[in-house]
């Protein structure tokens, strides 16, 4: 076995809920089946990982906690308890969501007045009706009219968080798909409704709706594409890829709601689960033979071994950088470069 790297954990990913009402299209919609125990975290589940982390090395070098992983934060009544906890006891640490305007209306004054969080994130992949058909049960216009009702609120109570919108559009998914796995999303191969040639690609259009909204320091970009909801598609897996994920397991814990550690954000369904702090502490699970094995096996490229979802690793990747984005991230390292870069921005 090669010499394990010496574990910082700097990002700590949390599952407030693993329930969600979205149903996206590129969710995959196996995403946590499996967990049989809590779907929303509870207190004392909450507590039990906040206190080994302030009686833990990782107090000091934690960054970042994001509470949505896999689920929508929001169905968890006591999330503005957790928050006001995590920035009493941890005011350094940022705190990331991502917002799913269904259930977070309720909850936006507080988080805004007592500025809980650092970065909202939020999916506005559209603004179109009959693309939003495709793409989500979440309406667009009350996902836009949300982010409105953020940025006054924020305006209200002068707080600090930032924004950030991405945009997933129905006509680069499919592109996307079409050309990675030889096929069309699952979830709409069966909808006659559906029709390749009469989706356009409408990210210009939701941007310029949405950049009056934002402020310094806020940002709209297109989202990256991952393909975890079309692994069905896939005949023969290729398995020549790296896993992504090998730089970042020493610095990332990912906690569903109901104490399970898993080792990947693309894991959807905790196939990858070293163990539950319900067991054994956060530490013993870290350094546990079975996440040592799990890593071991991804870095030696033994997909097969581990079986779903790692035998998808295809699926994982990102897509290259076009030709424009490697132009710009170039641009990017000069300051004449920026310069450039966010004065055309500006003007699209
Ligand atoms: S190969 Fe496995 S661990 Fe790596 S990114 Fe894909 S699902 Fe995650």
């Amino acid at each position: 076995m090669s010499k394990q790297k010496k574990c910082e954990i700097k990002h700590l990913h949390l599952s407030f809920s693993d329930l969600c009402g979205g149903n996206c299209l590129y969710c995959p919609e196996v995403r946590a089946t499996s967990n049989k125990g809590d779907r929303i975290m509870r207190e004392e589940t909450f507590n039990r990982i906040l206190n080994y982390v302030l009686q833990s090395s990782i107090k000091d070098t934690l960054k970042t906690i994001t509470i949505s992983e896999n689920g929508n934060c929001f169905l968890n009544k006591n999330i503005i308890n957790y928050l006001r906890t995590i920035r009493q006891k941890l005011p350094e640490v940022k705190t990331i969501a991502y917002i799913n305007p269904q259930g977070s209306q309720r909850y936006q004054e507080d988080i805004t007045k007592e500025n809980l969080l650092d970065d909202i994130w939020v999916n506005i992949d559209t603004l179109d009706k009959e693309y939003n058909k495709f793409l989500s049960k979440i309406d667009y216009l009350f996902a836009f009219e949300s982010l409105e009702k953020l940025v006054d609120l924020r305006k209200k109570y002068q707080s600090n968080f930032k924004i950030h919108v991405l945009t997933l559009t129905l006509k680069k998914y499919l592109d996307i798909c079409k050309k990675r796995t030889g096929d069309y999303p699952l979830r709409l191969k069966n909808n006659s409704q559906f029709n390749p040639k009469l989706i356009k690609d409408d990210y210009r259009k939701v941007k310029r709706k949405i950049k009056p909204l934002l402020s310094k320091g806020d940002s709209i970009n297109r989202s990256f594409i991952y393909l975890w909801a079309e692994y069905q598609n896939i005949k023969t897996p290729r398995l020549n890829y790296n896993c992504p994920m090998l730089n970042a397991f020493d610095e990332n814990i990912f906690i569903n709601p109901d104490g399970k550690l898993y080792l990947c954000c693309y894991d959807s369904n905790y196939n990858l689960s070293y163990g539950n702090i319900k067991e054994k502490s956060i530490g013993e699970l870290i350094f546990s033979q079975k996440r040592k094995e799990l890593i071991e096996l991804l870095k030696n490229r033994e997909y097969l071994k581990i079986g779903f979802p790692c035998q998808y690793v295809q699926l994982c990747q990102r897509e290259k950088p076009t030709l424009r984005a490697k132009i710009i991230s170039r641009m990017k390292r000069y300051s004449w470069g920026k310069f450039v870069v966010n004065k055309l921005k500006r003007e699209i």
